[in-house]
């Protein structure tokens, strides 16, 4: 199976240090364009392009800090957050079943 070693070859060639100042900077970008973009200053597209640069980054990023420990602690995330989405959903749920009786 094809793995991408984008992040990893990044380090590689431009180094650890480099690559965290690189995501460093691409996160400002990104939170630049979403200020920009509540603004109505530029559009979806800029966006897109920024959230690229910054998952690219995170690439690096993972290779450099151990993509297994990343993975866990994401998956881990995810679950928490679905169970808490589950949860709100659940009382929300209650709470117009109890406006309404
Ligand atoms: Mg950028």
């Amino acid at each position: 199976m094809y793995k991408d070693d984008t992040g990893k070859h990044a380090v590689q060639w431009y180094g650890q240090e480099n690559q965290e100042m690189q995501a460093m900077e691409e996160m400002g970008e990104l939170i630049t364009a979403l200020s920009h973009k509540r603004r109505g200053r530029i559009d979806n597209e800029s966006v897109c392009e920024e959230i690229a640069d910054v998952l690219l980054a995170l690439e690096s990023l993972k290779f450099s800090f151990g993509e297994d420990k990343v993975n866990e602690y994401l998956a881990m995330k995810k679950q928490r957050l679905m169970i808490r989405i589950g949860v709100e959903m659940a009382a929300k749920t209650e709470r117009e079943r109890g406006n309404t009786e």
